[in-house]
């Protein structure tokens, strides 16, 4: 499916998200943060969508079976057409079919999520302690035990196909980060010496995946991790939006030279619908919408000097301070600790915008409050 699609005019002229025929969305630090909806999040897609753009989420969480996850969408006011959740199982399980006959038994080292992504692609999701087997997918699975591995190690000691639905770290919850799916691969890894076929981002199949369901490669990928989300996006070929909303920083983008660059900087979904300012040079720094930012030496040591027009923190002011910043640690590779210790300053400025980004929607919801108990006094 490609072609023209009939859109209407937008009133502050065509947004970011009009050059493209469809999103692929990254779940947590984009849409939701822990259990709550990013403020916006669920209507500025339900917009996205109702302008004719398609949309997936993409989640490397192989955990939930996609309509659990589209379920916890709905009920965070976010749309949900059919097939939009796709899973990193799902992409294991749809590579493991491509090598496995119908009906092969497969290892299933996860949650109901992997489970279930094997059962779609007709194959056989069987414990670890069965005797024999073609291949074990393993993802994401609070309730495994060390007897799991343990029957997981003897069918990859022993050859079976072994893919990882992803080899994140780290999982996030309430009171910080826990083991993910990629500590518990690292097991198996040092107890077998084997490596893993991995799918998830920044593997090119999970997004590959979204692709061929979406029906078109002109996709802008949106995502809050730049290890995986942004990664993975130009290891697939295909432009990224890093959003502001989740886990990284700007410290994190200038602290490592080997990371790709996101196409595009967003506070958060909302920016998607709006025109996007670009940072352009001006000969001794970089402008962006108002703001302007340099790096200028001081006894030797960077510094990050920016000028606004107003004294709020705006996104235009990170767009600049980034360009800035990476034009140096590109002019001069040295100076990376310091450019990263000066890139602490635009830290603080997203972490400033998101804040009132929270603050702004729970005063919104403080007002609906107030409205609803003077209608009810009034009524
Ligand atoms: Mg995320």
């Amino acid at each position: 499916m490609s072609g023209n699609i009939a859109r209407a005019t937008r009133p502050g002229g065509p947004a970011l998200v009009d050059r493209y025929e469809a999103l692929l969305c990254d779940l947590d630090g984009v849409v939701y943060r822990g259990r709550d909806a990013l403020p916006g999040a669920g209507p500025t897609l339900s917009r996205i969508v109702a302008h004719g753009i398609r949309l997936a989420y993409v989640t490397n969480n192989a955990s939930r079976p996609p309509e659990v996850v589209a379920a916890q969408l709905r009920g965070l006011g976010a749309p949900t057409p059919p097939g939009c959740v796709v899973t990193s199982a799902q992409a294991g399980a749809a590579h493991l079919r491509r090598l496995l006959p119908v009906g092969a038994a497969v290892v299933a080292l996860g949650g109901p999520g992997v489970q279930q992504a094997l059962k779609e692609e007709h194959l056989l999701a069987v414990p670890a302690t069965r005797r024999e087997a073609a291949a074990v997918l393993q993802g994401y699975g609070p309730d495994l035990r060390v007897s799991d591995f343990t029957e997981a190690a003897r069918h990859v000691s022993k050859g079976a196909a072994w893919v990882a639905t992803n080899s994140d770290a780290t999982v996030p919850v309430e009171w910080g980060v826990a083991p993910g799916n990629g500590s518990y691969v690292d097991v198996l890894r040092r107890a077998t010496g084997r490596e893993p076929v991995v799918v998830g981002k920044p593997e090119p199949p999970l997004y590959e995946l979204a692709i061929a369901r979406l029906g078109t490669r002109r996709v802008l990928a949106v995502g809050d991790r730049l290890d995986t989300d942004i990664d993975g996006a130009r290891a697939a070929g295909v432009d990224s939006a890093w959003a502001l909303t989740g886990v990284d920083r700007p410290t994190d983008l200038v602290a490592n030279p080997d990371r790709a660059l996101p196409t595009f900087v967003i506070g958060s979904l909302a920016d998607l619908e709006r025109p996007y300012a670009v940072p352009v040079p001006t000969g001794s720094g970089w402008a962006c919408g108002g703001a302007e930012a340099r790096v200028q030496l001081v006894s030797g040591r960077p510094e990050l000097v920016i000028s606004a027009a107003s004294r709020s923190p705006t996104l235009a002011v990170v767009r600049a301070g980034l360009a800035a910043l990476l034009e140096a640690r590109a002019h001069d590779r040295s100076l990376l600790p310091a450019l990263v210790a000066a890139a602490a300053s635009l830290d603080a400025l997203v972490d400033a915008l998101v804040d009132a980004l929270v603050d702004a929607q729970g005063d919104a919801e403080g007002d609906a409050e107030v409205d609803a108990v003077v209608e009810a006094a009034e009524g």
